[in-house]
């Protein structure tokens, strides 16, 4: 018999192999972020937040072909040609490539699960909404979004919706839904085109996401939701520049955009997104976010922490 606390636990999707171990040694500094799922995890069990932890098998090369064209899945493989085995702009290294498949994987694992259990789940994953289907892009080797929506689709049937809040356009993920013709069973709302193209900022980028959203779960179109609650959203993140959202209003996205997919009934998945202030700056929000689903769906009353 499952107890009730059992039930408020949110389920997260991490594997210690998706992380390259002293990524800043290989790679060099400027790449700390690429620590972050180790990161988070460590902190949410720090915090003592109630979850339970799930690991899931890594991709295989082949999988990468579904949304990948063959030439490029073997170039990353490899290291040949380097020029396309580093498109995604990140050093090519054998720790990189042995953690590819992890690091791919844990999107697809979150969403099967919240589809079949119907309980939102999280995936430490950023969403590689840049890598496009010839080649990689901005940080993004291969798009664990469009593969893991091609997975679904194959396995169940399902539509679904990449709800994408990172400040950067997903640019990659619309490449693919259109190269693997996707657009019957995959929606890409990436609010960073919106952002800018319109220059909304604070409430006005919140009312807008808002309606957006609410059109796209009226229409009856997505079965499921992958969630990208990025980071660099932020506004003094540095990479974003003038970042549309304080702490307190990324706190309140995360609970529109939960109270919405829960009033739906729809199935969701959590990613992380970008976020290049510090570490400590990403830990903080994604583990707001990791309360604001908690607060949501289980009623847990988790207090936000809004100082850096
Ligand atoms: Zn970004």
């Amino acid at each position: 018999m499952i107890s009730m606390s059992e039930l408020k636990k949110l389920k997260v999707f991490y594997h210690p192999l998706s992380v390259v171990a002293n990524i800043q040694k290989v790679a060099g500094e400027k790449y700390f972020f690429m620590e972050k799922p180790r990161a988070l995890f460590k902190a949410l069990q720090k915090e003592g937040l109630n979850f339970e932890h799930h690991t899931y098998k890594p991709f295989t090369w082949k999988d990468f072909e579904l949304c990948h064209e063959p030439g490029y899945v073997e170039a990353v493989r490899t290291g040949t040609p380097i020029e396309l085995a580093e498109s995604c702009a990140i050093p090519w290294s054998e720790e990189l490539v042995a953690a590819i498949p992890y690091a791919t994987a844990s999107i697809h694992a979150a969403a099967a699960y919240a589809i079949s259990t119907g309980e939102p789940t999280m995936s430490m994953s950023t969403g590689f909404h840049h890598a496009k289907y010839f080649m990689g892009g901005s940080l993004c080797p291969f798009n664990d979004l469009n593969i893991a929506a091609e997975k679904i689709h194959k396995e169940s049937g399902l539509k679904g919706l990449i709800l994408d809040c990172d400040y950067h356009i997903g640019n990659g993920t619309d490449d693919i839904i259109s190269a693997c013709n996707q657009a019957e069973y995959l929606h890409n709302l990436s609010m960073g085109y919106l952002f800018s193209r319109l220059y909304v900022m604070h409430n006005e980028y919140l009312l807008l996401l808002k309606e957006k959203l609410s059109k796209e779960l009226k229409s009856g179109f997505p079965q499921y939701v992958i969630y990208k609650a990025a980071a660099d959203v932020f506004e003094r993140d540095p990479m974003a520049r003038n970042g549309p959202l304080s702490l307190k209003e990324i706190a309140k996205r995360d609970e529109i955009v939960f109270g919405m997919i829960k009033e739906a009934g729809i199935p969701v998945a959590i990613c992380l997104g970008g976020g290049y202030h510090s570490i400590e700056t990403n830990i903080l929000i994604h583990l707001n976010t990791f309360k604001a689903c908690s607060n949501v769906y289980f009623n847990t009353g988790h207090t936000y922490n809004f100082s850096l």
